[in-house]
């Protein structure tokens, strides 16, 4: 079902199917979930905090699976998190980036990340201010040891689609401004949840990170 919306939505683009990526979201479900998105044929897991994602991918690591990190990360978390996800979704400020690039360069490691974007400006949500987050990106991404490979952002949870294309769009627009300055910023659009994911795909998403249409909906979390 996932895999069809994202097809329409793409092919409505003008896009094609596998330019955009699924990562199923597992935050808030047993690990009988993982079991079943891996037996699914699915590659790339998500969670959004990092004592789930280790009790998750401690059992659940290997050459097939990816780990994506999701939610915002605590300082004092940051090296656990390097350790444990092989796309860090949420670097949300220079100095979680900063902290990244010194745990990686000390620990002779890569660290992969996206740079999330608070688009909407919402104070409930995290991320680089847009209106600086052209200059201080582009400082973060020439930090030793960190590869900043695109960006992530949130829409708003609302009903009304021209201010979530606006979210959207407006991360697009902040990576073409990079992508005029820079070659170290990759071309990465993480973007695009259940309820956002066509309006995601149509302005550009190459990564949706969905839960409650592939798990149903969560308890507790
Ligand atoms: C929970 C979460 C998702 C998935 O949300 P659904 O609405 O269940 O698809 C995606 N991104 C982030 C950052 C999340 O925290």
């Amino acid at each position: 079902m996932v895999r069809d919306r994202m097809k329409r939505a793409a092919s409505a683009a003008g896009r094609s199917e596998d330019s955009v990526r699924l990562v199923a979201v597992t935050k808030g479900h047993p690990v009988e979930a993982i079991d079943a998105a891996l037996g699914a044929g699915l590659h790339d897991l998500g969670e959004n905090r990092v004592h789930e994602l280790d009790e998750k991918a401690t059992g659940h690591s290997g050459p097939d699976v990816t780990w994506h990190m999701i939610g915002h990360i605590q300082g004092r978390k940051a090296r656990r998190v390097a350790e444990l996800a092989d796309l860090i979704h949420s670097i949300d400020s220079t100095k979680l980036a900063e902290r990244l690039s010194r745990i990686a360069v000390e620990d002779g490691i890569e660290v992969a990340g996206l740079a999330q974007v608070n688009t909407s400006g919402e104070g409930s949500k995290s991320g680089f201010d847009p209106v600086e987050a052209v200059e201080q990106i582009h400082r973060i991404a020439e930090l030793p040891g960190l590869r900043i490979q695109g960006l992530m952002t949130m829409a708003p949870y609302v009903d009304n689609d021209a201010v979530i294309v606006d979210a959207f769009a407006g991360l697009r627009d902040t990576l073409d401004r990079l992508h005029a300055i820079t070659e170290v910023v990759g071309p990465e659009l993480s973007m695009g949840m259940t309820n956002d994911m066509d309006i995601a795909i149509r302005e550009g998403s190459t990564i949706v990170r969905i839960g409650t249409a592939l798990f149903g909906e969560r308890v507790g979390a």
